[in-house]
């Protein structure tokens, strides 16, 4: 990729120390049922209502494979140019809590089904060269359930238990929290080309631990890593890696020292306190899941679900940038989403103007989805309706002005493009005589005027007799074509 094309980024010298960022993120899968039983996956249903024997933890219940759920992983690690492992291996990792009913969780220990990938950055490293942040791992396991506080009391809903997760294991290659933030909303937009996930913070089906530590600059070792949790949005990673360096880097001037914990983010005091030090693989005892057998992943499998990959976002990108000559913010806008590239492409199917639509669908289009809270899919206003409009516009039936309020009613309504501009009275039927009539009408009422000052040289006066018209004509008219006939008219006068 062309390492011109990206910003470098400036990553902050103001001390003696570098940091070094490493993610973790669990995306909970999109399966109609969970990882190793037939309950359904669903946010929101009353509490403990989606749950069986195998989720509950019982004695003696069966777990089963949710083989979608294993094609999702692979989905996810060939998004991301992992290797994948030729068999699936599940191992139980032993901890109590009151959410995880069986006191293990079902996850993947030294076989991880996706392994040694990369993400590629939209950004530049210091030395100028495309960042790139390996992915070292992304394993299947599932989700525990959720406890709830109650006063003194601590309740568990279960509904969760054994929603099948992909935990995305990045490379400790992050060198600044902006690094971390823009690796996030970058996986994230991946990971949306997929149609394997909500991917909503919000919710909780995507998850972000951070891991980070500092290191004197020039030194390769790397330092001793806190784990942060409890990190709700992409922003708040990006603080409480900011708040953690500041953190580690007093520690460490002071002549302190750090040990290796967990801490848990504040979003209230927008600080990170310790929760526990942190846990070594030793304390989990691993060891492979009795109750499942491995089962083989044969290159054929790997291979049909290869062809399925859509065109990826950087890919489609560069393609957007080249094919429809358009400029980076967007094009990088448009790709972003990948519901919304697609419509993009349909509406060039329709009305071959790039340049010209992507303005709509960025400008206009963009305004109403944030404002009604919608995404493409929802949106009222069809491919084939916003072509005519833009059409109506071309051919000058509209202006610029009265096409965005037909749009507006668009989007409120859903009605085609003609029918709304129609009834707001809007659409320009020229009536030449009309137009003359109106023209004239305003060089009689400003003939001292600004018509004087037009003929005199002062030329900017023409917009406010163009404004003059455009009233008397209720903006049925184009402000150009109206400009040029004063001009025409005008020019007359003067010789
Ligand atoms: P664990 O399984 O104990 O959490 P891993 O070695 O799998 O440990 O690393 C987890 C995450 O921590 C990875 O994203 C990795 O990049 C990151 N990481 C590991 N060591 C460091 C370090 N010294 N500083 C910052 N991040 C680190
Ligand atoms: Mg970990
Ligand atoms: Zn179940």
């Amino acid at each position: 990729m062309a390492s011109s094309l990206w910003p470098q980024m400036t990553n902050a010298t103001t001390t003696d120390f570098e940091p070094v960022i490493g993610l973790e993120v669990h995306c909970q899968l999109k399966t109609r049922s969970k990882m190793f039983c037939a309950c359904k996956v669903r946010f929101g249903a009353p509490a403990n209502s989606l749950t069986c024997p195998v989720c509950l933890g019982l004695p003696g219940a069966l777990p089963m494979v949710n083989h979608l759920a294993v094609e999702y992983g692979i989905r996810i690690g060939l998004a991301l140019n992992c290797q994948i492992a030729h068999r699936v291996k599940f191992d139980r990792k032993n901890y109590f809590y009151p959410d995880l009913p069986k006191g293990y969780q079902v996850s993947q220990y030294d076989e991880p089904l996706c392994f040694d990938g990369e993400l590629q950055l939209p950004i530049n490293d210091a030395t100028g060269n495309p960042k790139v942040c390996r992915i070292t791992r992304a394993h299947l396991e599932e989700d525990a359930g959720k406890s709830i506080h109650m006063g003194h009391s601590t309740l568990v809903d279960l509904n969760r238990a054994g929603t099948p997760l992909v935990e995305i294991v990045g490379g400790p290659d992050l060198r600044s929290p902006e690094e971390a933030y823009v690796y996030l909303t970058t996986l994230k937009r991946n990971l949306s080309y997929l149609g394997i996930s909500d991917l909503s913070m919000e919710k909780g089906s995507l998850r972000c631990d951070a891991n980070i530590s500092i290191r004197p600059r020039g030194q390769e070792k790397f330092g001793v890593r806190s784990e942060v949790k409890n990190l709700n949005s992409f922003r708040a990673v990006r603080a409480a890696l900011e708040f953690e360096i500041k953190r580690h880097t007093q520690v460490l001037e002071s002549g302190g020292k750090l040990t290796q914990e967990t801490r848990l983010w504040d979003e209230e005091k927008l600080e990170t306190r310790s929760m526990r030090s942190k846990e070594e693989a030793t304390d989990y005892r691993f060891f492979p899941e009795p109750d499942l057998a491995t089962f083989d992943v044969p290159r054929e499998w790997v291979e049909k679900v290869r062809a399925t990959l859509p065109e990826m976002p950087e890919k489609r990108l560069l393609r957007f940038l080249h094919d429809f000559k358009l400029n980076q913010p967007d094009a990088e806008f448009l790709v972003g989403e990948k519901a919304l590239a697609d419509w993009y492409e349909a509406l060039l199917k329709l009305y071959d103007e790039p340049r010209k639509v992507a303005a709509w669908v960025v400008g206009e289009v963009n305004r109403e989805l944030q404002e009604r809270h919608v995404g493409i899919d929802e949106f009222k206003v069809k491919a084939t309706q916003l072509v005519e409009l833009i059409k109506l516009l071309d051919t000058g039936k509209l202006n610029n002005i009265t096409a965005k309020e037909v749009f507006k009613a668009m989007a409120e309504t859903g009605e085609p493009a003609l029918a709304v501009a129609k009834r707001l009275g809007r659409l320009i039927e020229q009536d030449e005589g009309e137009v003359d009539a109106a023209i004239a009408e305003v060089i009689a009422e400003f003939k001292d005027k600004a018509v004087a000052d037009f003929l005199k040289g002062e030329t900017k006066v023409l917009g406010f007799l163009v404004g003059q018209a455009m009233r008397k004509l209720k903006g049925k008219a184009n402000p150009k074509d109206i400009g040029a006939r004063f001009e025409a008219r005008l020019s007359e006068h003067r010789s």
